[in-house]
Order: C-alpha cells, then structure tokens, then sequence
C-alpha cells in the first residue's frame, strides 16, 4: 500500500477526502478478482486489531485504509507527520452518491433493520435518481441465509456494495466473502444507513468542527459509554507508540 502511515500498526492512508474519491473513482472503473476493500477505520477498530490477529490480517489486507475518527488524526500529529483530515464511512459514501449519480453507478445496500434498510434506499433514489439500486438486504439475517444473500450480490455484479453491519463486523463479513462478491469495491459504513433513513441524527456541524462528534454520540446514545472506554486507552497507547 503506497502513501501510508503506520500507527499501531495499521497503515493508514495519507489522503485526503477528494484524493480518496480518485482513488475509489479508478477502482471502481476497473475489472477486478476481489473488490477494493476499503476500511474507514477508527480508534475502536484500531485498538481490536491489538489483539485480535484475525482483525489485523483483514486490516493488512485492505486496499485502502482511512482514518475515521478525530483520534487517529491527534495519533498522526504525535508522531509528526499529521495526516490530513478525516475521511469518514458516511462522508465517503455521500460524495460517492453524487458522483455515481452523474456516472450512473450501481450499489447493494446491505445492513440496518428491514425499515431503516427501506427508509435509506428510497430516500437514496429520490436523492441521487441516476444512480441504479442493485439490490437491498437488512442486515438481521441468519447465518443459513449468507449463501443466498452472497449469490444475490454476486448476481447484481454492483460497482459498489455497502455494508452497514457495524464495525468490525462489516469488515469480517467483507472479508469472508471477498471472493465471491462481485462488486468493485466494498466497504463499511457502520450506522450510515440510520443517518441517511433519518433514525438517528449526525451531530450537528459546530461538534464535528469542534471535533467533538464522539461527545455528542455519546451523549445521544449514552449506551456507548462502554465502547467509548477505549478511547482514552487508545490515546495514551498513541502517545507512547508516536516515535515507533
Ligand atoms: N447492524 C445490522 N446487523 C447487526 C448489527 C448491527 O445491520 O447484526 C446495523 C445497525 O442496525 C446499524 C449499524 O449496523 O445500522 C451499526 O451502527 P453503529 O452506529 O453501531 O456503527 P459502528 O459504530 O459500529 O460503526
């Protein structure tokens, strides 16, 4: 992986927003075996990957990984060489709506609950009317039901497909199946679906400027408290790791 920087092991990449979107624009113009993974990464998934070789090997076989979280970003300029902005799941998959609604792009939206799912697809084809549904699948399925679901997305052949699982469990899923989707690039993009069907709102723009957006989750959905634990564990791992 080329233009990456390396914390706690896991090799970020060092793009910006709009240089990102390039590099998805040229994968998802290209025939390929396996789609270009993309995992929009934050402390929570970096912290996992510690411990959890699996998870280290599917981040270390990810075409592209970006930072997704104000963390990274601080872990960046600790270590001297600050990364340039967040490039998060659901920013990514908006700019890349309005662009494959001027090149007619095909999407698989897989994840949510059964009405959120619905709520997100429409209000997507209302939105971005060039752009060509490929399919829709919840994400409360059974594990018998992962063959089925697996051939449909193949059938579809989509330039993208969309797994809003949470994370890591989209990554994983991507993973197992990489070989047999059919679709040009994959990625997760945890509760953007929510966002997008209405059923949970983002954080207004002054907490995302203020980097502050893992604050108002956390005061919108206090149940995170738990998930949000890691983070300071995180910060002072990033700060004794800065010169490694
Ligand atoms: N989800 C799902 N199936 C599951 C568990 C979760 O489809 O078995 C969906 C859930 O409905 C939500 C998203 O995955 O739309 C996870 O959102 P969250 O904000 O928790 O994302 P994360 O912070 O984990 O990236």
């Amino acid at each position: 992986m080329s233009k990456t920087l390396h914390i706690m092991g896991v090799p970020f990449s060092t793009r910006t927003m709009n240089e990102t979107l390039e590099e998805i624009t040229s994968a998802a113009g290209q025939q390929q075996s396996k789609p270009f993974h993309l995992i929009t990464a934050n402390p929570e998934i970096v912290m996992k990957a510690q411990d959890d070789p699996s998870l280290q090997q599917i981040v270390n076989e990810a075409d592209m990984i970006t930072p997704d979280g104000i963390g990274i970003i601080l872990a960046s300029r600790w270590k001297g060489a600050p990364l340039p902005e967040r490039v998060t799941g659901y920013e990514l998959l908006l700019r890349l709506l309005e662009i494959g609604d001027r090149k007619s792009w095909s999407f698989y939206f897989l994840g949510a609950d059964e009405a959120t799912n619905e709520k997100a697809v429409s209000t997507i084809r209302s939105k971005y009317p060039n752009v060509r549904i490929a399919g829709r699948q919840n994400g409360f399925f059974r594990p018998e039901d992962e063959p089925r679901i697996v051939a449909e997305v193949k059938a579809a052949a989509p330039d993208f497909l969309i797994v809003a699982l949470g994370a890591p469990g989209a990554e994983r899923w991507i993973y197992k199946y990489k070989a047999e989707l059919n679709a040009k690039v994959a990625f997760g993009v945890g509760g953007s679906l929510d966002v997008i069907a209405g059923k949970v709102k983002r954080a207004p723009v002054i907490w995302q400027r203020l980097n502050l957006e893992w604050l108002y989750r956390l005061l919108a959905q206090p149940s995170r408290w738990r998930r949000q634990l890691v983070l300071p564990v995180f910060a002072v791992k990033a700060f004794m790791d800065r010169s490694k």
